[in-house]
């Protein structure tokens, strides 16, 4: 039995029960079968279904953005954008699908050849809390469009958030188990990837999470795809409009309280630019509005739990003892920190060297734009950089230099459903949205006639 609790205000929320070993082999029995016919129908048929959901989705959209505000204390605002963000990756596969899943002949010195794609069976999902409904949506919504059922092991933090997703496939008409709730630990997942149901796997988490998930695939030679962590640079080059960038770093770094994985994490200013860069930052810094998630004019919340605030606290005061800065914010009250700003900030301390999942970030200088890419790409994730430039054109020859799934130039790293998104390093490898995200748990069959 576990409790969930608001991280605003400590009220008790909802008590959970993990589902036992029997209860889980009867729930992935039940979307084998299931698999059987839903991979059989066509994908028109499937995006009937889709089309459904998008109804669901807009008329439970109150309680579900209420819901995560409560569970995981993201700003109400925020919660009603994800929500949207859901419905718009629906309809980007509503328009598209079709065609991604289509036959794509080749030609050979065969009479005809053509490869075809043909969905695994059944794929299970292991999500995190920090955007509840999208990592979900963007996990799910391709993998069964493509003719899998899924199967869901959501963080325990948001397990109310877990259940109105189920009950979402329900109201929409999906038939029984194309979509279904796991509510189990973490240490109940290998067994589910043993078992022989499960085709294959999606981890979008931590690290630890993330090996511990790709070694149990492994040891079964399943397919599986990993969205670890991330520890993005934005990097503000000489000739930067400043007026333009203060607001998009802000954002970028601070945005969901800083809980996001392609989060601008590391600040990278040209030394010409830093003084004026500073004082613009942190007078947008100071003007968040910290406070009750639930207020519509809320900007910065609570983290999801104490635990995590405690985290964040710790990274920065070990940062400061190895002789950082803190030029704004630094305490913390309860699952509250404040937004951060530190500087004197080396490469071997916490807030630069490892993830920091809340609102803190350093501000670094430099010098020479190799410099820059040197300090960006001095981390072991690989997620995103955002650079931040007029000359574009100049930039455009330099993207390999930069190691990340992706690259973003004036703008913040964000996920688009039409734009594949994922990591190189320990970011983890697949991609999701896009096509290449609709294809990652497919059978690229190849047919060949003589
Ligand atoms: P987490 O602690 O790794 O939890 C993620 C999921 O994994 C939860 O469902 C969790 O279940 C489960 N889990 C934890 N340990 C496990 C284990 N040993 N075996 C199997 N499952 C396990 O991560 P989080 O704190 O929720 O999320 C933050 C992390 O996710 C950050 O590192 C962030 O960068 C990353 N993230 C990455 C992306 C991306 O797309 N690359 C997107 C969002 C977040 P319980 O809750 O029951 O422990």
């Amino acid at each position: 039995m576990f409790s969930i609790v608001n991280p605003f205000n400590k009220t008790f929320l909802s008590e959970h029960q993990y589902f036992t070993g029997a209860h889980v082999k009867k729930i992935l029995q039940n979307s084998s079968e299931t698999a059987e016919n839903w991979s059989s129908t066509n994908v028109q048929h499937r995006l009937n279904f889709i089309k459904t959901l998008v109804f669901a989705l807009t008329k439970s959209q109150q309680n579900l953005a209420e819901r995560c505000s409560l569970e995981m204390g993201k700003p109400i605002k925020q919660s009603h954008a994800e929500v949207e963000k859901c419905r718009l990756l629906c309809e980007y596969y509503l328009k598209n699908a079709e065609e991604y899943l289509k036959n794509k002949q080749i030609a050979t010195d065969g009479t005809e050849s053509f490869v075809t794609y043909e969905p695994l069976g059944v794929i299970l999902g292991v999500m995190p809390w920090n955007f509840p409904y999208w990592q979900v949506f963007r996990f799910a919504i391709p993998a069964i469009v493509a003719g899998n059922t899924v199967v869901v092991k959501h963080a325990s933090n948001v397990a109310g958030c877990a259940i109105l997703i189920e009950e979402l496939f329900r109201d929409a008409g999906f038939p029984d188990g194309v979509y279904t709730n796991l509510l189990i630990a973490g240490d109940q997942v290998k067994e589910v990837i043993d078992n022989p149901v499960i085709s294959g796997v999606s981890v979008t988490g931590s690290e630890k999470a993330g090996t511990s998930v790709a070694s149990a695939a492994a040891a079964q030679v399943k397919k599986a795809v990993l969205e670890l962590g991330g520890s993005n640079a934005l990097i503000v080059l000489e000739d930067a409009d400043l007026e333009a960038t203060v607001p998009v770093a802000i954002n970028a770094r601070f945005q969901n309280t800083g809980q996001s994985c392609i989060a601008a994490k590391r600040f990278l200013v040209h030394s010409s630019i830093y003084d004026a860069f500073m004082e613009q930052f942190i007078k947008g810094v100071a003007e968040l509005k910290s406070g009750d998630p639930m207020n519509e004019d809320t900007y910065i919340g609570p983290l999801a739990r104490v635990d995590l605030a405690e985290d964040v606290q710790k990274q920065v005061d070990d940062s400061v003892a190895m002789g950082a800065k803190i030029v704004i914010g630094g305490k913390r009250s309860n699952a509250f920190y404040e937004p951060t700003v530190l500087t004197n900030v080396t490469p071997d301390m916490p807030v630069f060297k490892d993830e920091v999942f809340g609102p803190a970030v350093p501000v670094v200088p430099f010098d020479t734009f190799e410099e820059a890419v040197e300090l960006s790409n001095k981390t072991e994730f690989g997620l995103g950089v955002s650079v931040f430039t007029k000359d574009v054109e100049t930039l455009k020859t330099k993207i390999s230099l930069f190691k990340e799934g992706a690259v973003f130039i004036n703008a913040m790293v964000k996920s688009d459903p039409a734009l594949p998104f994922g990591g190189v390093k320990r970011s983890g490898f697949g991609r999701e949205l896009a096509k290449e995200g609709l294809l990652e748990f497919v059978n690229v069959k190849t047919v060949y006639i003589k």
